[in-house]
């Protein structure tokens, strides 16, 4: 049997978070054969991401969501609770599935164990092989990338996947710039158990320092994205689990109940960050490599898997007709597919955070108004709701179930 590898991989991925794991089970599914080279995150992800709709079909579609489903929570309703206490109070507003024809706008599951599932997903394609080691530089050539592991061996291939995340270093080996901001605001994971049922629904309560946003998990537990500023951050992370467990309690309005935190807390300082071109020189950009938005309206990763599947497309159909898969029309393709999208939706979120976070009373008004014709306006609560969970603008193919 000839070697795929033989003359080298066809592609290379580099980091083995979500991202970059469905890229390189979407290519190497398809039969490119492909390395990626990962290595183990610094510390345990206690995170959970509500996938949605389109992302769930990808990941069907890539034979990962049976491997996982079980752990995931159907996420039925939305809600959105204005408490800021301001002059200005938008209306609660509630979105349920049914009123676009869904049974769920998508499932909620722990980073973990979505995370394992594509590990062993990708563990079982022969076209993949899996390398557990840090790429330490990247090199750009006319007609390959040749990346040096830590480890002192070599590999190249006509196209480099960047999943290396915020940091990435395949990025500046591009020679991409990134518009980058800070937010004065962190957020505070944990998962929780509660004694009262959810009812698959998430609710975001709206405060003066950010969202704070329980997200269903199966059975009677939720997660908890807690958005804070600096200060109070401190105060809450200093808190024993019963202190912080009774804060959280107070927040929620006891909406669920009485509260046990569970072990490990996660802080995060929040941040805006868009690249300014997904792809050059054969390295295209994936995930949080490409743009970070905060964790508002659960579309970080949802954006990072419609770009795995987006590159994936675009390199598969390029192979099978003898194209370059590294070259320039291949990431002009890629530009064209994501910008859009990823642009919309950093603008919406960043916008919906600073009308939060200021004293300004017109642009109070604003959210809530913007937030009462979202509740009183049938269609424009509908387009909401389908934009919120797949782009107006063609989905690549995965999310439709269409295998590559
Ligand atoms: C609090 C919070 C809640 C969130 N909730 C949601 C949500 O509900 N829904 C949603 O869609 N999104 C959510 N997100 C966003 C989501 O978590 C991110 O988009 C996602 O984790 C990014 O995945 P990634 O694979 O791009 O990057 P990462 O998970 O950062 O993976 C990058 C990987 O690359 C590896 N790496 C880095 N450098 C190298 C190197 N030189 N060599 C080899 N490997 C390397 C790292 O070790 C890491 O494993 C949330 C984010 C936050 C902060």
């Amino acid at each position: 049997m000839p070697d795929k590898y033989g003359d080298g991989p066809s592609a290379i991925v580099v980091g083995g978070g979500p991202a970059g794991l469905t890229a390189a089970i979407s290519l190497a599914g398809a039969g490119l054969a492909t390395v990626l080279v990962g290595k183990r995150p610094a510390r345990p992800d206690n995170r959970t991401t509500a996938l949605f709709a389109g992302s769930v079909t990808a990941l069907e579609t890539l034979g990962v969501w049976e491997l996982c489903a079980a752990q995931a929570s159907p996420l039925k309703i939305m809600r959105i609770v204005d408490d800021t206490g301001r002059l200005w109070r938008a209306p609660e507003v509630k979105f349920a599935a049914d009123e676009i024809g869904l049974v769920a706008f998508g499932y909620n599951i722990e980073n973990f164990h979505l995370v394992a599932a594509l590990e062993q997903r990708a563990g079982a394609l022969a076209d993949l092989r899996l390398i557990d080691d840090e790429v330490r530089s990247v090199a750009p050539h006319d007609d390959a990338v040749t990346v040096t592991l830590k480890s002192g061996a070599t590999l190249s291939a006509p196209l480099l996947i960047a999943a290396d995340g915020r940091r990435s270093l395949c990025r500046a080996a591009a020679g991409i710039a990134v518009d980058e901001r800070d937010y004065s605001q962190v957020a505070l994971t944990v998962c929780l158990k509660h004694t009262h049922p959810h009812h698959d629904s998430s609710t975001e309560f709206h405060t003066p320092s950010g969202p704070f946003t329980l997200v269903p998990l199966p059975g009677l537990r939720s997660s908890l994205v807690w958005v804070l500023d600096p200060a109070h951050a401190d105060g809450i992370k200093a808190l024993t689990d019963i202190e912080l467990a009774a804060e959280i309690e107070r927040a929620s309005h006891s909406i669920v109940g009485k509260i046990t935190v569970e072990p490990g807390r996660g802080v995060f300082p929040l941040s805006v960050a868009t690249a300014r071109r997904f792809g050059a020189r054969r390295i295209a950009l994936v995930g949080e490599a490409a743009h970070v938005i905060p964790p508002i309206g659960a579309q970080g990763l949802n954006l990072g898997l419609r770009d795995a599947a987006s590159i994936g497309e675009l390199a598969v159909a390029t192979q099978r007709d003898g194209g370059d898969i590294g070259g320039d029309a291949v990431l002009d393709a890629y530009e064209k597919m994501r910008r859009a999208d990823v642009s919309s939706r950093t603008l919406a979120i960043d916008l919906l955070n600073r009308t939060l976070l200021t004293d300004f009373l017109p642009m109070q008004g604003m959210r809530g108004l913007g937030l009462y014709m979202i509740d009183r306006i049938g269609p424009l609560r509908r387009a909401v709701m389908r934009e919120g969970v797949a782009p107006a603008a063609a989905e690549p193919r995965l999310m439709r179930g269409e295998a590559l």
